[in-house]
């Protein structure tokens, strides 16, 4: 039995994991469970999987029935539940920068990672990286492109490149204009996939991939340039790795993260995940194309970040994190995130970031910054 827990229980990569957790009820067991703030829904997985702990960041009346448990609160509550119970595996499905304190943590306390918050390695990649080959613990992705390049690697052989393919998003036929005005509706309206707002509207921008391409760079040791990009809007082959001989191995499956979910879960072994198969039959053409970076600056930026390094991607994730959230909130057009981020860019001045509480202090000045632009919108 492999003790999990999943922080970010309530989303929906965590209610996911927990689905195919229930699964296989012989193979592994949930030790703990944390959400940010919808504490109904966090309270009935509690009921249902019984962990020894549980943790909301907003503090909250616990109902008699639920007091088996052991309950953290506050904006630590991962990294806290954590080492109350050093589980096995930490599936880390938190959102943004909240991750990385709790990656941090799990790199300590458990045996092995299990990631989709890629903001944990666009803001600390370096740090989490080292620590991790450190402590000889494995991190295994759950966001699809790098699972599915991790499952083409599986022969051992260094690979030449890897591509990563994106959807395109919600906005990928429409012209320059009417991109800068799209509204919340349209751009959370994803072709193919499912997903929280924030990585919906990620992938709107294309920011999305240019964040992957970071993660990328961190989980596989690839240098940027041998990473490319190409918009495949079918989202069947959900990424590929070259090879020196000019072959290529690509990964294909359904729109489902259970699939990603279930590969780290079981890893090495695989295991059912409840997704369907994919009917090659019905499935039709594949096509692909070039990323378009006029309409969508963001895949650049996140690359120029990359090449300047990690106070460059700190802030580029700082202030997206707020443009993103300001534009759900209905502050700013969606023009404007693009807009945003580059301007908090051009008046940083990037220096060495030597250890995570760099990070945190670079993350908020970032964020400051982008607030006092967001500002100006209103
Ligand atoms: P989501 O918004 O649906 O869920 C986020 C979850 O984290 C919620 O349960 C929320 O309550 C919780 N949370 C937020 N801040 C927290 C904190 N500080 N402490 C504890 N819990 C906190 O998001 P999602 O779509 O599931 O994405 C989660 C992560 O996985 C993101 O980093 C995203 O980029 C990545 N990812 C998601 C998908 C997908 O299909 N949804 C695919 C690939 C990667
Ligand atoms: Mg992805």
């Amino acid at each position: 039995m492999r003790k999990i827990a999943v922080l970010g229980a309530t989303g929906s990569i965590g209610v996911q994991t927990l689905d195919v957790v229930a699964r296989h009820p012989d193979k592994f067991h949930v030790t703990a469970l944390t959400a940010h703030s919808n504490a109904n829904e966090l309270f009935a997985y509690v009921r249902r999987f019984r962990p020894q702990a549980a943790g909301l960041v907003k503090e909250t009346e616990i109902p008699e029935d639920l007091r088996f448990c052991e309950w953290f609160f506050g904006e630590d509550v991962n990294s806290r539940v954590l080492e109350a119970v050093k589980p096995d595996d930490a599936l880390c499905a938190v959102v943004g920068i909240a991750g990385l304190p709790a990656v941090m943590t799990a790199l300590k306390v458990c045996k092995r990672i299990l990631l989709a918050n890629k903001e944990a390695l666009v803001t600390g990649g370096q740090l989490v990286m080292e620590e991790a080959r450190k402590r000889n613990v494995p991190i295994l992705p759950v966001d699809s492109e790098h699972s599915a390049i991790f499952q083409c690697l599986q022969g051992g052989v260094e690979p030449k490149g890897l591509i990563l393919t994106a959807s395109g998003g919600a906005l990928r036929t429409w012209d320059k204009q009417a991109i800068e005005n799209a509204t919340v509706d349209q751009v959370l309206s994803h072709p193919t996939w499912r997903m929280g707002k924030k990585i919906t509207v990620d992938c709107a921008t294309m920011m999305n991939k240019g964040l992957e391409v970071i993660e990328a760079h961190y989980l596989f040791g690839m240098p940027e340039e041998r990473i490319s990009v190409v918009v495949h809007p079918q989202s069947i082959i959900h990424s590929l790795v070259e090879f020196v001989d000019g072959s290529m191995l690509a990964q294909m499956g359904c729109t489902d993260m259970r699939v990603p979910i279930s590969y780290a879960l079981g890893y090495p072994e695989r295991i059912e995940s409840g997704a369907k198969e994919l009917d090659l039959l019905s499935m039709g053409a594949l096509n692909f194309e070039k990323p378009d970076m006029d309409r969508f600056p963001c895949l650049a930026l996140a690359r120029g970040a990359l090449r300047e390094g990690a106070h460059a991607m700190i802030t580029l994730n700082g202030a997206n994190e707020e443009a993103v959230g300001a534009f759900i909130a209905g502050r700013i057009p969606f023009g404007a995130i693009a807009k945003i981020v580059e301007r908090i860019l051009n008046m940083t001045s990037f220096s060495r970031v030597s250890d995570v509480e760099a990070v945190y202090t670079i993350d908020r000045d970032a964020r400051a910054r982008a607030m006092r632009e967001i500002g100006r919108f209103e």
